[in-house]
Protein backbone atom coordinates (compact mmCIF):
# COMPACT_ATOMS: atom_id res chain seq x y z
CA UNK A 1 0.00 0.00 0.00
CA UNK A 2 1.46 3.45 -1.00
CA UNK A 3 1.14 6.44 1.23
CA UNK A 4 -1.72 7.98 -1.05
CA UNK A 5 -4.26 4.57 -0.67
CA UNK A 6 -3.70 5.11 3.22
CA UNK A 7 -4.95 8.75 2.80
CA UNK A 8 -7.94 7.02 0.44
CA UNK A 9 -8.42 4.42 3.39
CA UNK A 10 -8.96 7.18 5.85
CA UNK A 11 -10.98 9.63 3.80
CA UNK A 12 -13.06 6.51 3.32
CA UNK A 13 -13.63 5.51 6.72
CA UNK A 14 -14.02 8.95 7.91
CA UNK A 15 -16.95 8.53 4.66
CA UNK A 16 -18.19 5.48 6.09
CA UNK A 17 -18.59 7.09 9.93
CA UNK A 18 -20.41 9.64 8.36
CA UNK A 19 -23.22 7.60 6.95
CA UNK A 20 -23.24 5.30 9.78
CA UNK A 21 -23.47 7.78 11.88
CA UNK A 22 -27.04 7.17 13.19
CA UNK A 23 -26.75 3.29 13.08
CA UNK A 24 -23.83 3.27 15.44
CA UNK A 25 -25.72 5.72 17.74
CA UNK A 26 -28.94 3.33 17.60
CA UNK A 27 -26.42 0.90 18.74
CA UNK A 28 -25.42 2.86 21.54
CA UNK A 29 -28.82 3.81 22.61
CA UNK A 30 -29.57 0.20 23.04
CA UNK A 31 -26.47 -0.84 25.84
CA UNK A 32 -25.06 2.81 25.83
CA UNK A 33 -25.09 6.52 26.00
CA UNK A 34 -26.70 6.90 22.54
CA UNK A 35 -23.06 8.49 21.42
CA UNK A 36 -20.83 6.21 19.32
CA UNK A 37 -21.73 7.27 16.35
CA UNK A 38 -21.79 11.22 17.32
CA UNK A 39 -17.99 10.70 19.02
CA UNK A 40 -16.87 8.72 16.20
CA UNK A 41 -18.02 11.35 13.12
CA UNK A 42 -17.27 14.67 15.62
CA UNK A 43 -13.74 12.90 15.54
CA UNK A 44 -13.38 11.45 11.93
CA UNK A 45 -15.08 14.83 10.37
CA UNK A 46 -11.81 16.39 12.44
CA UNK A 47 -9.31 13.83 10.13
CA UNK A 48 -10.78 14.33 6.87
CA UNK A 49 -10.84 18.16 7.22
CA UNK A 50 -7.27 17.10 8.02
CA UNK A 51 -6.20 14.69 5.64
CA UNK A 52 -5.24 17.70 2.91
CA UNK A 53 -2.29 18.91 5.04
CA UNK A 54 -0.76 15.30 5.59
CA UNK A 55 -0.77 15.04 1.79
CA UNK A 56 3.05 14.75 2.01
CA UNK A 57 3.74 13.85 5.07
CA UNK A 58 4.92 9.84 5.49
CA UNK A 59 2.56 7.26 6.70
CA UNK A 60 3.54 7.11 10.35
CA UNK A 61 3.07 11.35 10.69
CA UNK A 62 -0.10 10.73 8.81
CA UNK A 63 -1.17 7.60 11.94
CA UNK A 64 -0.05 9.71 14.67
CA UNK A 65 -2.22 13.27 13.91
CA UNK A 66 -5.20 10.90 13.62
CA UNK A 67 -4.08 9.43 17.08
CA UNK A 68 -3.51 12.78 18.38
CA UNK A 69 -7.06 14.16 16.76
CA UNK A 70 -8.80 11.38 17.63
CA UNK A 71 -8.02 11.92 21.56
CA UNK A 72 -7.98 15.25 21.47
CA UNK A 73 -11.77 15.26 19.82
CA UNK A 74 -13.60 12.23 20.65
CA UNK A 75 -15.39 12.32 23.76
CA UNK A 76 -15.63 8.68 25.36
CA UNK A 77 -14.06 5.27 25.10
CA UNK A 78 -13.72 4.91 21.53
CA UNK A 79 -11.49 8.43 21.48
CA UNK A 80 -8.58 6.77 23.37
CA UNK A 81 -9.04 3.67 22.34
CA UNK A 82 -9.19 4.20 18.29
CA UNK A 83 -6.62 6.87 19.09
CA UNK A 84 -3.97 4.14 21.02
CA UNK A 85 -4.85 2.36 17.95
CA UNK A 86 -3.46 4.46 15.49
CA UNK A 87 -0.68 5.85 17.57
CA UNK A 88 0.75 2.05 17.65
CA UNK A 89 0.23 1.71 13.98
CA UNK A 90 1.99 4.64 13.19
CA UNK A 91 5.39 3.17 15.82
CA UNK A 92 4.83 -0.22 13.76
CA UNK A 93 5.06 1.56 10.54
CA UNK A 94 8.09 4.16 11.53
CA UNK A 95 10.57 4.77 8.16
CA UNK A 96 8.37 2.61 5.62
CA UNK A 97 7.10 4.72 2.70
CA UNK A 98 5.13 1.63 1.43
CA UNK A 99 3.28 -1.40 3.29
CA UNK A 100 3.70 -4.74 1.80
CA UNK A 101 0.98 -7.78 4.01
CA UNK A 102 3.45 -8.44 6.56
CA UNK A 103 3.45 -4.24 7.34
CA UNK A 104 0.25 -4.08 7.40
CA UNK A 105 0.16 -7.63 9.64
CA UNK A 106 2.91 -5.39 11.66
CA UNK A 107 0.36 -2.71 12.31
CA UNK A 108 -2.87 -4.52 12.85
CA UNK A 109 -0.98 -6.03 15.81
CA UNK A 110 0.51 -3.39 17.51
CA UNK A 111 -2.72 -1.32 16.96
CA UNK A 112 -4.54 -3.95 18.79
CA UNK A 113 -2.10 -4.88 21.48
CA UNK A 114 -2.82 -0.94 22.22
CA UNK A 115 -6.34 -1.39 22.31
CA UNK A 116 -5.70 -4.50 24.78
CA UNK A 117 -3.40 -2.71 27.02
CA UNK A 118 -5.23 0.56 27.35
CA UNK A 119 -8.55 -0.99 27.47
CA UNK A 120 -7.69 -4.42 29.91
CA UNK A 121 -10.95 -5.98 27.82
CA UNK A 122 -10.51 -9.76 26.53
CA UNK A 123 -12.09 -12.09 23.80
CA UNK A 124 -15.43 -12.40 24.62
CA UNK A 125 -15.80 -9.20 26.59
CA UNK A 126 -18.21 -7.62 23.68
CA UNK A 127 -16.22 -4.81 22.89
CA UNK A 128 -14.43 -3.61 19.58
CA UNK A 129 -11.66 -6.24 20.25
CA UNK A 130 -14.16 -8.98 19.14
CA UNK A 131 -13.95 -7.69 16.26
CA UNK A 132 -10.26 -6.83 15.50
CA UNK A 133 -8.74 -9.98 17.63
CA UNK A 134 -10.02 -12.20 14.77
CA UNK A 135 -9.22 -10.26 12.12
CA UNK A 136 -6.12 -10.06 12.73
CA UNK A 137 -5.91 -13.27 13.84
CA UNK A 138 -6.98 -14.42 10.46
CA UNK A 139 -4.79 -11.76 8.71
CA UNK A 140 -1.98 -13.32 9.96
CA UNK A 141 -2.83 -17.11 8.99
CA UNK A 142 -3.69 -15.54 5.00
CA UNK A 143 -0.31 -13.78 5.04
CA UNK A 144 1.70 -16.33 6.56
CA UNK A 145 0.04 -18.92 4.24
CA UNK A 146 1.26 -17.07 1.04
CA UNK A 147 -1.65 -15.20 0.73
CA UNK A 148 -1.65 -11.85 -0.81
CA UNK A 149 -2.68 -8.77 0.53
CA UNK A 150 -6.20 -8.48 -1.08
CA UNK A 151 -6.64 -11.99 -0.12
CA UNK A 152 -6.00 -11.96 3.29
CA UNK A 153 -7.61 -8.64 3.95
CA UNK A 154 -10.89 -10.07 2.67
CA UNK A 155 -10.46 -13.20 5.50
CA UNK A 156 -9.74 -10.26 7.93
CA UNK A 157 -13.05 -8.45 7.03
CA UNK A 158 -14.97 -11.77 7.28
CA UNK A 159 -13.55 -12.82 10.23
CA UNK A 160 -14.14 -9.21 11.83
CA UNK A 161 -17.98 -9.09 10.22
CA UNK A 162 -18.38 -12.88 11.66
CA UNK A 163 -16.89 -11.27 15.11
CA UNK A 164 -19.46 -8.14 14.82
CA UNK A 165 -22.02 -10.41 14.53
CA UNK A 166 -20.89 -12.39 17.84
CA UNK A 167 -21.27 -10.02 20.04
CA UNK A 168 -24.94 -9.60 19.73
CA UNK A 169 -25.58 -12.64 22.22
CA UNK A 170 -22.94 -11.87 25.07
CA UNK A 171 -22.43 -10.01 28.06
CA UNK A 172 -20.55 -6.92 28.12
CA UNK A 173 -17.69 -7.04 30.87
CA UNK A 174 -16.27 -3.58 29.68
CA UNK A 175 -17.19 0.13 29.59
CA UNK A 176 -20.91 1.19 29.70
CA UNK A 177 -22.70 -1.58 28.25
CA UNK A 178 -21.20 -3.49 31.17
CA UNK A 179 -23.40 -1.89 34.05
CA UNK A 180 -26.47 -3.25 31.89
CA UNK A 181 -25.39 -6.52 32.95
CA UNK A 182 -27.29 -8.93 31.43
CA UNK A 183 -29.63 -6.80 29.60
CA UNK A 184 -26.44 -5.75 27.36
CA UNK A 185 -27.36 -9.46 25.77
CA UNK A 186 -29.15 -9.40 21.99
CA UNK A 187 -27.87 -6.04 21.06
CA UNK A 188 -24.37 -5.97 18.80
CA UNK A 189 -22.04 -3.68 20.11
CA UNK A 190 -21.34 -0.52 18.40
CA UNK A 191 -17.24 -0.67 18.61
CA UNK A 192 -16.92 -3.69 17.27
CA UNK A 193 -19.51 -2.06 14.49
CA UNK A 194 -17.11 0.30 14.00
CA UNK A 195 -14.03 -1.20 14.13
CA UNK A 196 -15.21 -3.75 10.83
CA UNK A 197 -16.14 -0.84 8.92
CA UNK A 198 -12.37 0.57 9.69
CA UNK A 199 -11.57 -2.84 7.96
CA UNK A 200 -13.91 -2.79 5.75
CA UNK A 201 -12.63 0.67 4.52
CA UNK A 202 -9.12 -0.74 4.08
CA UNK A 203 -10.07 -3.66 1.54
CA UNK A 204 -12.22 -1.36 -0.31
CA UNK A 205 -9.57 0.99 -0.78
CA UNK A 206 -7.42 -2.68 -1.69
CA UNK A 207 -9.50 -3.71 -3.96
CA UNK A 208 -10.43 -0.62 -5.52
P1 LIG B 1 -18.62 5.74 25.66
O1 LIG B 1 -18.94 4.34 26.04
O2 LIG B 1 -17.64 6.38 26.58
O3 LIG B 1 -19.84 6.58 25.41
P2 LIG B 1 -18.41 5.25 22.81
O4 LIG B 1 -19.88 5.10 22.86
O5 LIG B 1 -17.87 6.19 21.77
O6 LIG B 1 -17.83 5.65 24.24
O7 LIG B 1 -17.72 3.84 22.53
C1 LIG B 1 -18.28 2.65 23.06
C2 LIG B 1 -17.51 1.46 22.51
O8 LIG B 1 -16.18 1.46 23.01
C3 LIG B 1 -18.08 0.13 22.93
O9 LIG B 1 -19.10 -0.29 22.04
C4 LIG B 1 -16.89 -0.82 22.92
O10 LIG B 1 -16.73 -1.47 21.68
C5 LIG B 1 -15.73 0.12 23.11
N1 LIG B 1 -15.14 -0.05 24.45
C6 LIG B 1 -15.57 0.46 25.61
N2 LIG B 1 -14.75 0.10 26.62
C7 LIG B 1 -13.78 -0.67 26.06
C8 LIG B 1 -12.61 -1.35 26.56
N3 LIG B 1 -12.29 -1.28 27.85
N4 LIG B 1 -11.85 -2.04 25.67
C9 LIG B 1 -12.17 -2.10 24.36
N5 LIG B 1 -13.25 -1.46 23.84
C10 LIG B 1 -14.03 -0.78 24.66
MG1 LIG C 1 -21.33 5.77 24.12
MG1 LIG D 1 -20.33 8.55 25.94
Amino acid sequence: MTQAEILQWLQLFATKIAENKDYLTELDAAIGDADHGINMDRGWKKVSSQLPTLADKDISSIFKTVSMTLISSIGGASGPLYGTWFLRASTAVAGKQELTAQDILGLLQAGLEGVLQRGKAQLGDKTMVDALSPAVEKFGEAVGGGKNLQEALQEAVAAAEQGMKETTPMLARKGRASYLGERSVGHQDPGATSAYLMLQSLLAVVEA
